[in-house]
């Protein structure tokens, strides 16, 4: 059903030299890796590979090291990391081409793992450079690409190895562009989309996107109330980009035109004070929000509704919190929405797919990311995807 190539299509990889295109960019703190998700993400296509006899040459990036030599962003310092996860020896090489390489290739057994140098310190990396692709390439066989969260940029080993050596997808980049496919490329509808966060202005293409694909578009977060006021609503000192209103009357007009429900909230959570438990909290109709209250979270009628709304879709698509989910106890809504949408996944009536830095985060504090369908923890790709844009290493992949 897919248009690109997965490990199920490689074939014979026994003594084949494999570039596997990975995530390495772990968070670190005083020298230790803090976080090994993406290695976890990546082991099954490293695994695959290397058990069915391929000599695997992992390509990642570290930190921003702009096409120099930085010794604190060596890939070295994670290889430790990578092999406790692998559970196998990984021999960690200081170029991603030339002789080096070729002689690594040379020594390594079939089933080996070795994982080249942060590819950021090559200038050509960024640049998607010809020659620099091509010499990666003169080393290798096969290139897979396991790296979605990478995927929005066209780089030398996120894009251009693509077209020079045969390439697949591996197994965490299927699963991504699978779920992502079934959310919003060809999704069971009705389709909710659910779109939060702070500011309108950092999500005007999603939302523009979303309106002509989803039956049904619920906004919260502080987002909702650029819209609230573009309606004429009187939001007091609540986080609101008034000089947006005029795009958000577009993306309503939008959305009226394509059939797409727009929801706002119609009671809110307000608090004179941002801070936990604050003794102004209370919770008003969208219209009762006086000049000196901030709205902070979705009220409970309106996240019922919402509720509702959900019961009666098959699909749902989740970018950003209803509120500002930190602070107790605005995290009501959303950890109720969450709730509600992980009990409908669970019961087979809701195909959920979430991502986005903080919504991940809101997933796991309402206990519940694991009961989503997928969720993508790629960041700036997922948005990407979101904005209806074509990723280049997905892209490429496709050709
Ligand atoms: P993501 O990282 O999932 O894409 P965003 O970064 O867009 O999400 O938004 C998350 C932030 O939005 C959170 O820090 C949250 O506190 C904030 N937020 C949500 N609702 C409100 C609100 N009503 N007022 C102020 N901030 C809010
Ligand atoms: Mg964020």
């Amino acid at each position: 059903m897919s248009a690109f190539k997965t490990l199920d299509d490689i074939g014979d990889v026994r003594g084949k030299v494999v570039l596997v295109r990975v995530d390495l960019n772990l968070p670190m703190q005083d020298g230790a890796v803090t976080d090994d998700t993406r290695v976890q993400a990546a082991k099954p296509t490293i695994l695959e590979l290397a058990d069915k006899g391929a000599k695997v040459l992992l390509l990642a990036h570290f930190g921003r090291p702009k096409g120099e030599r930085v010794s604190t962003q060596s890939l070295s310092m994670v290889i430790g990391a990578v092999e406790q996860v692998l559970g196998r020896e990984v021999m960690f090489v200081s170029e991603i081409a030339g002789p080096v390489v070729k002689q690594v290739v040379g020594i390594l057994p079939e089933g080996g793992i070795a994982c080249l140098e942060n590819t950021r310190f090559w200038k050509g990396e960024e640049k998607n450079d010809p020659e620099l692709v091509k010499a990666i390439a003169a080393n290798a066989d096969i290139y897979v690409n396991d790296a979605f969260s990478a995927a929005h940029r066209a780089h030398a080993t996120t894009e251009g190895l693509a077209h020079v050596l045969p390439a697949y997808a591996g197994r965490s980049m299927q699963a991504e562009l699978e779920a992502l496919g079934k959310a919003l490329d060809h999704p069971e509808h009705p389709v909710s989309a659910v779109v939060g966060g702070a500011k309108v202005s950092s999500k005007l293409d999603v939302l523009k996107h979303l309106v002509g694909k989803v039956d049904h578009l619920i906004i919260g977060g502080g987002m909702a109330n650029t819209f609230l006021a573009a309606r004429g609503v009187d939001v007091g000192k609540s986080l609101c980009e008034h000089d947006l209103a005029p795009t958000a009357e577009a993306i309503l007009d939008a959305a009226d035109a394509s059939g797409c429900t727009v929801h706002l909230p119609y009671d809110v959570v307000v608090s004179k004070e941002f801070a936990a438990n604050p003794p102004s909290l209370r919770t008003c109709n969208v219209h009762e929000v006086a000049a000196d209250e901030m709205i902070l979270d979705v009220g409970p009628a309106a996240t019922e509704a919402l509720a509702d709304v959900l019961k009666v879709c098959k699909t749902l698509v989740w970018n950003g919190p209803l509120g500002a989910f930190e602070t107790t106890p605005f995290d009501t809504a959303t950890v109720a929405l969450a709730r509600t949408a992980a009990a409908l996944t669970r019961e087979g009536s809701l195909v959920s797919v979430a991502g986005g830095g903080d919504t991940v985060a809101a997933l796991s504090h309402a206990g519940v990311a694991g009961d989503f369908t997928y969720v993508s923890t790629a960041g700036g790709a997922f948005l990407e995807w979101m904005e209806g844009r074509v990723l280049p290493g997905v892209a490429a992949l496709e050709a």
